[in-house]
This record gives structure tokens, sequence and C-alpha cells, in this order.
């Protein structure tokens, strides 16, 4: 799915809405998280819209590839590949996904504990 006019990242990836991008290709988009949780905290998304990682990995799994390699890249500018990093794809609204509009967040430059909250 190209676009969908009430998705909040389909109107960041369309230069509606700011946000402070640190990456961008032709398929994918990286930017901070408003609310970060970690020193590094970024998002990378797939320009086209797809609801959550599930769908994304059924509807067109070398997209999903793409958002994984940019999230390995967004680490490696952060320089926090060494110490150890977190890709999270929060799936579905009892995983805590508020947006649904499939992103990975990219956590790093602190310890990170587990298992999870
Ligand atoms: P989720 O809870 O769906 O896994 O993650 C959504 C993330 O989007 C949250 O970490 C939240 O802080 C972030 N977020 C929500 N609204 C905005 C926004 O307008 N701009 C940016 N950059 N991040 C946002």
């Amino acid at each position: 799915m190209a676009r969908v006019d009430d998705c909040l990242f389909c109107k960041i990836v369309a230069k509606e809405i700011p946000a402070t991008v640190v990456r961008e290709t032709d398929t994918t988009l990286a930017f901070r998280d408003i609310n970060p949780q970690a020193p590094t905290h970024v998002l990378v998304i797939p320009k086209a819209h797809h609801p959550t990682a599930a769908a994304l990995a059924d509807e067109d799994p070398g997209l999903a590839a793409d958002v994984l390699c940019e999230a390995r890249n967004v680490a490696a500018d952060e320089g926090i590949e060494d110490a150890g990093y977190r890709v999270v794809f929060n799936t579905g609204p009892g995983a805590g996904q508020t947006v649904f509009h499939v992103h990975a967040h990219v956590l790093g430059g602190r310890d990170l504990r587990w298992p999870p909250g």
C-alpha cells in the first residue's frame, strides 16, 4: 500500500510533519524518535505503508530486508555497533505498538536490560 491518508508516518514520509531525518533511501526513511528511550533511538520505516512487521514480511520481504539493512546502517552511523544495540518491532497493541505503519526501533548508547518491560 503506497500511502494511508490518516497515517502519522506516511505524513512524515511526505514531509507534511517534520522529523529529524538521519538517513533516507529510495525505499526507507530513518528519523529520531520524538520521545527517546536511549541516547540513540531512531525509527526506520519503509516509505510504503504496511501496518506491522508481519504484514511487511508477507507483502514485501525485499522491503523488509531494506528496513533491516538500514537499521544496521543507523547503528554504524551512530557508533553503537561495537557496544551492541537493539532492533525492536512492536507488533500489535499488546506489545505496545501505537503507530500502525511498521517501524524498527534502533536503540543503543546505554546498557539495555533483558527481559524488556
Ligand atoms: P510504537 O509504540 O508504535 O512501537 O512506537 C511508536 C513510536 O513513535 C514511539 O516511540 C513514539 O515516541 C514515536 N512517535 C510518535 N509520534 C511521533 C512523531 O510525531 N514524531 C516522531 N519522530 N516520533 C513519534
